[in-house]
């Protein structure tokens, strides 16, 4: 008990309630509390006050982290909050999830009766950055199945419809086969007399604008509002406007927002990123340049007054980042990476070099006494590619390593060497 306060209060009722030990397994739990949640549920004329106990019994129970609470301190401790909140779900809604949200008592319960949900459909559209800057609108159209007007979706001239013989109005046909003795296999799959709509309409009645089909096509024209500061992948969702069926709910048609890449500009998050280089004059005595933004606005950007740019710097403009999606008068950073491109040839005189000296800070080279000069051996630098030779060496390398490997084999490839 490593000292801790002693027990306040009743810690074994809940075991009671669902009638197992103290050391029940969670499987063991889990078993008690249906049979006993089935039996007393209010539905079946059950005592609704007993059910809630079961249902506050298992959550407790259930969770390892309240149980250690419930173990060593009791009901109390639960309900002073050490274990997050006490017990505030639903009885039914923890009834429910065991049969994840079928009836158990075929179909007087509540939520088991949904209309059926359409499926959503899903559009990519492309935007530039300058349309996410500045917000826009779009029109995109598209085709999409709507009920038919003149049937109602009924798809006959009478309105009447007669059950699918083929699956009895199910809309689903089993079919079972037999893979080997005592094997069966069961399959589902959607009923082709009445391709799944479950009943039949006589020809004679057939609606002559949809042929039966209770649907007709339906070009629909969508009006995209694509707000400042919205992302990549964002989701613009027109509810319920996907295609429409009898006896569902039309799913809805989501716009996902696809940026394309910008030739200046690129984004992180509301921050602006934008490249830049500099001659090496312009990165030593300073810069001045024009900087067209997203909206057309020409920015001056220039360097303060005998600053140095280093390579790779980074400098940041406040407040000309991309405005933020739903508060577009705010706005992120704009950052600027400098790049310094030094001369390709060319040199400086010597005699310039000591106007360079006296101005720039002094290097690291310290003066080299005559004596220390006098033990050195001179050298020469050489122009390299880097890259190339690296890359030269490695292929030697290679070579050499396979000419270890197959020794005894005769090599016919490299007989031109
Ligand atoms: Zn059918
Ligand atoms: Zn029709």
């Amino acid at each position: 008990m490593f000292g801790r306060a002693p027990k306040k209060s009743d810690n074994s009722r809940y075991y009671d309630i669902l009638g197992v030990s103290k050391d029940a397994s969670a499987d063991e739990l889990k078993k008690a509390y249906k049979k006993a949640a089935i039996k007393n549920h209010p539905d079946k004329g059950g005592d609704p006050e007993k059910f809630k106990e079961l249902a506050q019994a298992y959550e407790v129970l259930s969770d390892p982290e309240k149980r250690e609470i419930y173990d060593e301190y009791g009901e109390d401790a639960l309900k002073d909050g050490m274990g997050g909140s006490g017990s505030s779900h639903n009885p039914f809604d923890i009834f429910e999830s065991f049969f994840s949200g079928a009836s158990p008592f075929g179909g007087g319960s509540r939520s088991s009766r949904r209309q059926r949900k359409g499926e959503d459909v899903i559009h990519p559209m492309k935007v530039s950055l300058e349309e996410l800057y500045n917000g826009t609108s779009k029109s995109i159209s598209l085709s999409r199945n709507v009920i038919c007007p003149s049937c109602n979706g009924k798809g006959s001239k009478s309105g009447a419809t007669s059950q699918c013989s083929g699956c009895q109005g199910s809309g689903m046909k089993v079919t079972i086969r037999q893979l080997g003795p005592g094997m069966i296999q069961q399959m589902q799959h959607v009923c082709p007399d009445c391709q799944g709509s479950g009943d039949m309409i006589d020809e004679k009645d057939r609606c002559p604008q949809c042929e039966g089909k209770k649907v007709v096509q339906d070009k629909k024209v969508l009006e995209v509002h694509v707000e400042r500061g919205m992302q990549h992948g964002q989701k613009i969702t027109f509810q319920g406007q996907a295609d429409e069926a009898p006896d569902t709910v039309p799913g809805d048609i989501v716009i996902v927002l696809q940026v394309k890449d910008h030739a200046k500009f690129k984004r992180k998050g509301d921050d602006l990123f934008v490249e830049h280089t500099l001659s090496l004059v312009e990165a030593l005595c300073g810069f001045k340049f024009i900087l067209t933004h997203l909206d057309g606005r020409q920015l001056l950007v220039k360097s303060s007054p005998g600053e140095i740019v280093k390579p790779g710097q980074y400098k940041c403009i406040n407040d000309e980042g991309m405005p933020h999606y739903q508060r577009p008068f705010m706005k992120g950073a704009l950052y600027i990476h400098f790049a310094v491109d030094f001369p390709d040839s060319g040199s400086i005189p010597p005699e310039h070099c000591k106007a360079l000296e006296a101005v720039l800070p002094p290097g690291p080279a310290v003066e080299l006494t005559d004596m220390e000069l006098d033990e050195c051996e001179e050298t020469t630098l050489h122009d390299v590619n880097f890259e190339e030779e690296m890359k030269r060496k490695q292929q030697q390398q290679l070579e050499a390593d396979d000419e270890e490997e197959d020794d005894s084999a005769p090599r016919v490839q490299c007989a031109q060497q």
